[in-house]
């Protein structure tokens, strides 16, 4: 088992779906990443919120195991805010605003310990504070991940470019690969984005799964067939969550434990979406993760 090190966004989300709404609930892509993760492995958390933050969301990650050491609280600052809304087809959020706050002028600085870290994930925040972090490492680490979205693509497209180049996955909806790629077509957006850099690609497309490719080689999962779906916000981030932690907890980045990694990501996500923010996951236990696991093999198993 090795650490896991994520650097993202801490948040307070206000989410509308058909099926209701919450306010300034806890969210932002580290919280879900890590929250999720920590199912797997040791996390680190890099990340920062303003002394608006409620304690009881620290005590929520703290409880989980995740190591928050490197989660600055700046005093006198506003926590990052995101206001999205999904219509029927929840594969889509649409940004209604987005408050940038503290995130505006952070500069982590990373601790000794934390330099060493031989996972990384590089969750969905502004690609130069992405690239300052992977920059920081004192030791190349073994995986280094990244995740971004729609508003990095159009506003920061050449940060978002230079640290494309470094890092060995990408994660990206298929809206957002499309966008980044130019290219309608999911297989050769998917090809066009690995020859940015990331040798592995993942394509993560809501209800239908993802995909993944290496090289020449795609492998696919579904999503896991759910009656209700709530709120798919952090889908994406538990995604990465669950992909990252196994990967870490097996300490291993060959094709085999890829694909095995994106069956427990396709399960993090599956459960994050049956309520709002991370309520779902505060009920989850580890018998849970194992059990849907299974379920996901007699789904896509080819002989019966
Ligand atoms: P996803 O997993 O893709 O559904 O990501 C949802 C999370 O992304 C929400 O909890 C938001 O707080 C966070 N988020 C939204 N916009 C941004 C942004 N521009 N930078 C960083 N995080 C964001």
């Amino acid at each position: 088992m090795s650490d896991l090190l994520v650097i993202g966004s801490v948040a307070l989300d206000t989410v509308q779906t058909p099926f209701g709404k919450v306010t300034e609930a806890l969210g932002g892509s580290a919280t879900f990443f890590s929250y999720c993760a920590s199912f797997f492995t040791q996390v680190r958390l890099v990340a920062t919120v303003g002394d608006d933050f409620p304690e009881e969301h620290l005590r929520l990650l703290k409880d989980r195991g995740v190591d928050i050491a490197g989660l600055r609280v700046t005093a006198g600052g506003r926590t990052f805010r995101w206001t999205g809304a999904y219509g029927y087809d929840l594969n889509e959020a649409k940004t209604l605003d987005t408050q940038l706050n503290v995130l505006a002028d952070f500069h982590p600085a990373l601790a000794d310990d934390l330099a060493h870290v031989p996972y990384l994930f590089l969750a969905n925040i502004d690609p130069v504070l992405q690239l300052d972090v992977l920059r920081q490492m004192r030791q190349r680490p073994r995986l280094v991940a990244l995740d971004t979205m729609n508003f990095w693509i159009q506003g920061k497209r050449d940060d978002l470019m230079r640290v494309l180049r470094e890092v060995d996955v990408v994660t990206i909806n298929d809206g957002e690969a499309r966008q980044l790629a130019g290219e309608p077509n999911l297989v050769k957006a998917a090809r066009t984005i690995a020859a940015m850099g990331p040798k592995t690609v993942v394509v993560k497309r809501g209800e239908y799964g993802a995909l993944l490719l290496t090289g020449d080689t795609f492998f696919a999962v579904p999503a896991y067939p759910l009656e209700s779906v709530f709120d798919p916000t952090g889908a994406g981030d538990t995604f990465a969550g669950g992909f990252m932690g196994f990967l870490a907890s097996q300490d291993r980045v060959d094709a085999a434990t890829m694909r095995r990694a994106m069956v427990y990501g396709s399960v993090m996500a599956s459960f994050t979406v049956e309520d709002f923010s991370l309520n779902r996951l505060m009920r989850l236990t580890s018998a849970q993760i194992e059990e849907r696991y299974r379920a996901f093999h007699e789904l896509i198993r080819l002989e019966p």
